[in-house]
Formats: structure tokens, C-alpha cells, sequence
């Protein structure tokens, strides 16, 4: 199979992939704020409800929120990929994260025969998507997570520091990746990737032969196998919501109002010049938004700010070199970040611009019509006391 160069400005330079770069105009991308979530899985419930409750789809969950460390869907789905991968190595450069990744990526590291190192999970690593609910792991305040790193932290708690003992919720949907693995592991050219509109990443159930290619080589195991109907499965960015302007169903139902999703510029520099787009700010500008699992090369668009009280050398091999500069800036937020934040889950129409004014952040659609209006700082009100509530 012939190898081409592409960009990919997660890792700071270009890397192996088996088609020609091609980016669309607007990617389709989320902000998850994984400090907020509860864990609720009101998100899971709305995916499944509206795309996965038919004959077949029983273990298909498109969204999931799972309990890490220890918790997956499809279980270990993190871990084996790590370990086939090697290690996870970023060296000092001008990437944008300040850095440059010098490891291998899914694709580069494959043997000469395949395209990508990937693996098919068993069946009964489909079968508990929520296993590990909960459970935390202990660490050595002094030391890091394998024990043999010092790690930044004032030890068990606090505010600004790692706690000993920690779990974190992580949620799960397609990435809609730029360079999907899923896409280039198709014998059947099956899957594409919509240029035109919005990147979404869809397999067309009419090609798909069901040889489950794309299970093998997604990174993070997003291609579900269907039983029933014998052909592969992902989820499909609502795109009939998204084409109306409507966010998708897991972010609109968001409980924690955790997630933001828009359409973004694919490219950093683009990016920056379209700096009133809240994707754009929040990824591109302020870098407050780090992608899951970097290093693997399919360049992700599903973004996460970190959590806070996570030692960082595991931050570090899930997110990537980002999570210094994202963690700055979300605990030293000012006026314009928290207005942009306020957005989140205040409509659940996308919003394309935002503006800042008078302790107001205000969302407007792609025709510029005003979506919304949220106070930044809300007024306190002291009830007085003929409530009988009060005193
Ligand atoms: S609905 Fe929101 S808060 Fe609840 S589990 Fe999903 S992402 Fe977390
Ligand atoms: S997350 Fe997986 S299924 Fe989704 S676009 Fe990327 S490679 Fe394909
Ligand atoms: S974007 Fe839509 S299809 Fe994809 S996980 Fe969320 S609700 Fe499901």
C-alpha cells in the first residue's frame, strides 16, 4: 500500500498515512470539561435511545462514560494498544503543544504487510461497559503512579495538587478523527470522511461487508460490530442534527453541562485568525482542551480539559504534552475563558461566534443571529427573612 505524508500538528510534525492529506472545511469537534462530570451517563442513555436499540446493537454503546484508570468499553481497549505501541516519547520542538512527538504511531509503527497496529477485542470485552465503576487507585503522594517518578503535587488533596487516591470519569464518543484508522484499514472503501460540510466520519452500511477492519485499527475502539446484520457500526455525529445547526443528542442531553460541540478549522493557523469561534478558542487559542491519546496519529477531535487532581505523568500518556499549558490556564480563568465556559449547554443550538460584553457572554449561530445570552458573574440575592427558608 502506498505511504503518503500528512500533517499532523498534534504531534508536531507530518507523519505516515495511507491516503493523501485531505482536511474539510469545518471539522465536527467537541470540548468535554472532565473536572464536571458526574458520571450520570444521561449522555449514554440519549445515544442509545435514538441510535442503538434495535436487534443486534444490545452491547453497542456509541457514547460511554467509563471510571479510569481501571475502567473501558471495550475493556483494556487503552492498555493493549499502549503496550503494543512502545513508548510514548515527545521531544522539545515547535509543535503546538512545544513539543514534538517522536515515538510511533498506530501507523508507522505497523509491520510491512498492514496498515496500522491494532487488535480485535474478544467478545466478552464488549459485555460490561461500565465495569470498574468507581474504583480508585492508590498512589505514593511522593512518587508517581509506577512509583518511580516525583511527581508535581502537595500531596493527598488540596487544591492544585494530585490526591493519593483518585479516579476520574472519562467520556467516549467516534473522534471523527482527521486521519481515521478506521477509514484507512476499509478493503471495501467503505468508510468516508465528509469533506464539504463537516469531517464527520461515516461507514456506508451499503459497502460494509462486516470484515471488521475497522474495530481492529480504531485506536479507540469506536467501529462496533453488529450481530444481527453482520456489518460495522459507529456513531454518525447526529449529522441529521448537525446539519439543522442542532448540537448532537449526548452533548444537548449533558446533565454535568460538560460538553460543547461545534464545527471548528482544521488547521491551527486557520484557527487562530477565526479566534470568536468557541471550538477554536478553547482548543486552538487558549489551549485549555487537550486531545485523548495524541500519539496514536489519527489526530482526534473530540477534546478534553483535564482533570485537576490527576498526577501528571498519567495525564501525560493520556493527553499528551498539552496538559501543563491546559491546566494553567483553567486554574488561572479569566473573564473572557469563564464567559466562553458560561456557553456550555446554554442552547442546544451550535454556536458559532461568541462575544463578550458587559459581564455578558452571547452565542450567535452561522448566520449570525443571537442565540443566547448568559450573565458571567450572577448576581448573589440575599432573601430576606419573612421567607420562612431563610433564617
Ligand atoms: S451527561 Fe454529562 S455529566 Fe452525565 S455522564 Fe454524560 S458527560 Fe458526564
Ligand atoms: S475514533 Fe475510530 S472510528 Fe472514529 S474516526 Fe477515529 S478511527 Fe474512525
Ligand atoms: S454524537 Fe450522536 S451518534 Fe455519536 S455518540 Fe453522541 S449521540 Fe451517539
Amino acid at each position: 500500500m502506498a505511504i503518503e505524508k500528512v500533517r499532523n500538528w498534534q504531534l508536531g510534525r507530518d507523519m505516515d498515512y495511507p491516503y493523501e492529506e485531505a482536511r474539510p472545511k469545518k471539522q465536527y469537534a467537541a470540548v468535554f470539561n472532565i473536572n464536571k462530570c458526574i458520571a450520570c451517563q444521561t449522555c449514554t442513555m440519549a445515544c442509545k435511545s435514538t441510535w442503538t436499540y434495535s436487534k443486534g446493537q444490545e452491547h453497542m454503546w456509541w457514547n460511554n462514560v467509563e471510571t479510569k484508570p481501571y475502567g473501558g468499553y471495550p475493556q483494556f481497549w487503552d492498555h493493549k494498544l499502549l503496550e503494543k505501541l512502545g513508548p510514548n516519547k515527545w521531544s522539545p520542538g515547535t509543535g503546538h503543544y512545544g513539543s514534538v512527538y517522536s515515538g510511533k504511531t498506530i501507523f508507522e509503527a505497523a509491520p510491512l504487510t498492514e496498515v496500522g497496529v491494532g487488535y480485535l477485542p474478544e467478545d466478552k470485552e464488549w459485555q460490561s461497559p461500565n465495569i470498574y465503576e468507581d474504583t480508585p487507585t492508590s498512589t505514593n503522594p511522593e512518587k508517581g503512579p509506577d512509583n518511580s517518578v516525583d511527581l508535581e503535587t502537595t500531596g493527598g488533596g488540596g487544591r492544585g495538587g494530585a490526591h493519593t487516591t483518585w479516579f476520574f470519569y472519562l467520556q467516549r464518543i467516534c473522534n471523527h478523527c482527521t486521519h481515521p484508522a478506521c477509514l484507512a484499514a476499509c478493503p471495501r472503501k467503505a468508510i468516508y470522511k465528509r469533506q464539504d460540510s463537516d469531517g464527520i466520519v461515516l461507514i456506508d452500511q451499503k459497502r460494509c461487508r462486516g470484515y471488521r477492519k475497522c474495530v481492529e485499527l480504531c485506536p479507540y475502539k469506536k467501529p462496533m460490530y453488529n450481530l444481527a446484520t453482520r456489518i460495522s457500526e459507529k456513531c454518525i455525529a447526529c449529522y441529521p442534527r448537525v446539519e439543522q445547526g442542532i448540537e448532537a443528542r449526548c452533548m444537548a442531553a449533558c446533565v454535568g453541562k460538560i460538553r460543547l460541540q461545534g464545527l471548528k478549522n482544521s488547521l491551527p493557523e486557520d484557527a487562530e485568525q477565526n479566534a470568536e469561534n468557541p471550538m477554536n478558542y478553547l482548543i486552538h487559542v487558549r489551549k485549555i482542551a487537550v486531545p485523548l491519546y495524541p500519539q496514536y496519529g489519527t489526530e482526534p477531535n473530540i477534546y478534553y480539559i483535564p482533570p485537576r487532581w490527576i498526577h501528571k505523568k498519567f495525564l501525560y500518556q493520556m493527553f499528551g504534552p498539552g496538559i501543563d499549558e491546559a491546566l494553567k490556564v483553567y486554574e488561572n480563568m479569566d473573564e473572557e475563558l469563564l464567559g466562553v465556559l458560561s456557553l456550555f449547554r446554554s442552547t442546544r443550538k451550535i454556536i458559532e461566534r461568541f462575544n463578550i460584553n458587559s459581564n455578558q457572554a452571547i452565542g450567535y449561530d452561522a448566520k449570525d443571529h443571537e442565540l443566547i445570552r448568559v450573565p458571567i458573574d450572577e448576581p448573589v440575592i440575599v432573601r430576606p427573612p419573612r421567607y420562612h427558608n431563610t433564617s
